[in-house]
This record gives structure tokens, sequence and C-alpha cells, in this order.
């Protein structure tokens, strides 16, 4: 049983996330898509929401199971038997710091590889923050997150 966790804010989920996870899944037995609950990050949205935007954006389908941690995901990834952490990895831009969590969670772990998909080009320059500054100022996001992601971000800026 091949399985894997990919952690994220997900403040949105966007079209990028399912992407990668579309791309895992052909990989991976089974995928815990995990909200790293953060007290020091401000999110949009909380976690019980977020969690819901997950869940109502992906197709049911048992191997993939929504949840949310805080903590070290290395801990977690023992707790769920995960063998691997699954990234996205966008530009050039994404992998000084992947470079750094990856090395570190080897550290803490040796056992648990990080494994990284490539995003399709049409989603490399997206991320949740540019979809909420986009709704923000009354723009289109259709084309790049779920509809449902959309109906709630016009209704968090009364759009
Ligand atoms: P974090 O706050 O941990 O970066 P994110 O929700 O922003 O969490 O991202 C979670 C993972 O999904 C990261 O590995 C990130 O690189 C990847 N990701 C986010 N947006 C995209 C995208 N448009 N294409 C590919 N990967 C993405």
């Amino acid at each position: 049983m091949r399985t894997a966790i990919y952690p994220g804010s997900f403040d949105p989920i966007t079209n990028g996330h399912l992407d990668i996870l579309e791309r895992a899944t052909k990989v991976f037995d089974k995928i815990y898509v995990t909200i790293l609950v953060n007290p020091q990050k401000k999110c949009l949205f909380s976690d019980a929401e977020r969690q819901e935007l997950i869940e109502k954006s992906i197709e049911p389908e048992n191997k993939i199971i929504v949840t949310t941690f805080d903590g070290l995901l290395t801990n977690y990834a023992v707790k769920v038997e995960a063998q691997a952490i699954i990234r996205g990895l966008r530009a050039v831009s994404d992998f000084d710091y992947e470079f750094q969590m990856a090395l570190t969670n080897r550290k803490l772990n040796d056992s648990i590889d990080t494994v990284f998909f490539m995003t399709s080009e049409k989603y490399s320059y997206l991320n949740s923050g540019l979809i909420k500054q986009l709704v923000m100022f009354g723009a289109d996001v259709s084309q790049f997150v779920p509809d449902i992601v959309e109906m709630r971000l016009k209704e968090k800026f009364n759009r």
C-alpha cells in the first residue's frame, strides 16, 4: 500500500492543487490531503471551511482523505503510515523553500521521502494568495478554482 500526505494551507484549494492531486492519485494508493493548522498564518477560510471546500472539489474517491493537523508533519506521516510527502513545484522560486523543508523532514525521519510533482504549465503561476487578490478586485477566477470555491470567495469579499 503506497500512502502519502499532501500537506498545505489550501486557503483555498485551487485548480493548481487539484492538478497535483490528480497526478499523485496515479502513483499512490491512498492520499491524505492535510490542512496544516498554523495559528501564525492568517487564513481567509477557517480550517473547517477549507476542509469542506476540498471535499466538495474532489471526486468522491475512497483513496483521498481530507484531514487537518497541527504539529510535526513527519509525526503525522508515521501516524497514518505514509511513506511520502507530496509537494507541488511551480517555478524555480518554489525550489529553495521546498528543498529546505524536504531536507528538514528527512532529518526528522529518514524513512519518509518528499515527492514532487510538476504542475501543468497553465497553473504554474497560480497560488491561493493571487486568487484572493483577484476576487477582491472583482476579477473572474472561474478558470482557476472550482465553482464552489469561486462562490465562497465572492461571499467573503461581498462580490
Ligand atoms: P503552503 O502554505 O504549504 O505552501 P499551499 O496550499 O500554498 O501550502 O500549497 C500546498 C502545496 O501545493 C505546495 O507544495 C505548493 O507548491 C503546491 N501548489 C500550490 N499551488 C500550486 C500550483 N498552482 N501548481 C502546483 N502546485 C501548487
